[in-house]
């Protein structure tokens, strides 16, 4: 068993911690010299469970790790494609939204060009303790991976992502027979393609659709339902007018709003990020359903206004029971495997939860403007704690999102600073 020491430890090596990375070689190198980052996984990859080669990201790339902050960064996505060769080539693409798979290479180089921070892969945190002096305030934080390692850090930044919404109905099935999106690429990989299987995709929003798309090429003879509860499927909502939501600024107002403020905005922009499915996808999918039907294919079927109620294994497959949402009037659903395309969960994560508790904020923890936890003794503490994408409730609809993440991660940097010198 080893046993490190650091100054700042960050855990998950996704964008938010690597624009964290970022933003500490520019603006505080020594920081920089001092800071760990830890990915359970064995290299960097951006949305490893719906790596789907025609998946776009669907912001600009002007919202990279730095360029928001810092323009003339040598870790901007400008000078990734001049550094890789295909500045020229992407510019006559005549798009702000890169390919997802072009969006992780740019996040894999980012980690192999930094200088000063170090990235450990394939070690997952699971365990952190708040290790206190004897007057009772936070020393630091003890963290415990899965091969038995320990780290002890002075700062903590947890950027581990959200935990996948899993709904009730089908917590109760084998795991098998269940891939959510986030490990959708990883496992549908492992399915032999030419075996007929019939496939249930449940949900109506981006992940749901590209599944049901990409699941028609990755195994041709597969017959997909996709089981939606919304009357149909619906793109996102958003304007030029409401698109400042997605800014650093935003974020500074959403935090000073009233918690109905706060409540007005979420709901209002809750349509632009969630429950909707992009313009070209859902055109690209009435195409696809309308030619089969000319075809005279039995091709996808879309089953709107429906919902599971519920879910069970037997001897043949997975026995879905749907409610007709319109009629009340209840159907069962055969099927091999079950895709989730359900999102995720909008709580904190378990891990976050879990920490919370050894903290001794039953409330669960609330953040300062600068992305730290408040704790019980707060100023008379040593060790800090940071949380990024997982404060979409005080910091506002961009925070899950590649959008702020460089100049939140000057926020924390300046906040880091600021205890450095205490
Ligand atoms: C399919 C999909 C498409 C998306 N597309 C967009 C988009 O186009 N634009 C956009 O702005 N946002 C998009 N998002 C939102 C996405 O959440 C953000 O872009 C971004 O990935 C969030 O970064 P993050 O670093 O906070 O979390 P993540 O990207 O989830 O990274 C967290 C990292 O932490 C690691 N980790 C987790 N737990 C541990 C642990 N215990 N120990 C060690 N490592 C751990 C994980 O392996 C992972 O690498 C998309 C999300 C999904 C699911």
């Amino acid at each position: 068993m080893t046993s490190t020491d650091v100054g700042i430890l960050g855990i998950g090596a996704g964008p938010a911690n690597l624009a964290l990375a970022v933003a500490l070689e520019e603006l505080a190198p020594e920081l920089a010299a001092d800071t760990l980052l830890v990915e359970q996984s064995e290299n960097t990859v951006w949305q490893r469970g719906l790596l789907i080669p025609w998946a776009q990201s669907q912001v600009s790339f002007l919202k990279d790790l730095a360029t928001l902050r810092n323009p003339r960064s040598r870790f901007t996505f400008v000078n990734y494609l001049h550094e890789t060769g295909r500045l020229d080539d992407f510019m006559s693409l005549g798009t702000f939204t890169p390919y997802r798979s072009e969006i992780s290479d740019y996040l894999r180089w980012v980690a192999g060009s930094l200088e000063r921070v170090r990235v450990q892969y394939s070690r997952r945190a699971v365990r952190i303790e708040p290790v206190r002096d004897a007057s009772g305030a936070l020393a630091h934080w003890q963290v415990g991976f899965s091969d038995g390692s320990t780290v002890r850090a002075r700062h903590l930044v947890v950027a581990g992502g959200r935990d996948p919404r899993i709904p009730q109905p089908f917590r109760g099935l084998p795991a098998e027979r269940v891939i959510h999106s986030s490990e959708y690429s990883v496992r549908i990989a492992d399915l032999p393609r030419d075996v007929p299987q019939r496939i249930a995709v449940i949900g109506g929003a981006q992940s749901a659709v590209e599944m049901v798309q990409a699941v028609q090429e990755a195994l041709p003879t597969c017959s997909p339902v996709l089981v939606v509860r919304g009357i149909g499927l619906t793109p996102y909502v958003s304007s030029k007018f409401t698109g400042r939501f997605y800014s650093a600024a935003a974020s500074e107002e959403f935090f000073g709003m009233t918690a109905q403020g706060r409540d007005l905005v979420l709901g209002e922009m809750a349509r632009s990020n969630y429950s909707g499915v992009t313009p070209e996808l859902l055109d690209s999918l009435y195409h696809q359903m309308y030619r089969d039907r000319l075809d005279g294919k039995e091709g996808l079927r879309v089953l709107t206004a429906t919902e599971v109620v519920a879910a069970a294994e037997d001897e043949d497959g997975v026995l879905l029971t749907l409610r007709d949402r319109g009629t009340g009037a209840e159907s069962e659903l055969r099927c091999d495997r079950v895709l989730l395309g359900t999102g995720y969960d909008p709580a904190m994560p378990a891990v976050v939860r879990d920490l919370a508790e050894r903290l001794g904020l039953p409330g669960g923890p609330e953040v300062t403007r600068s992305y730290r936890v408040r704790t019980a003794e707060d100023d008379g503490d040593h060790a800090r704690l940071y949380l990024q994408g997982v404060n979409e409730a005080t910091h506002g609809i961009a925070d899950s999102l590649l959008s702020t993440m460089a100049v939140r991660a000057a926020d924390i940097v300046g906040d880091l600073v600021s205890a450095a010198g205490e």
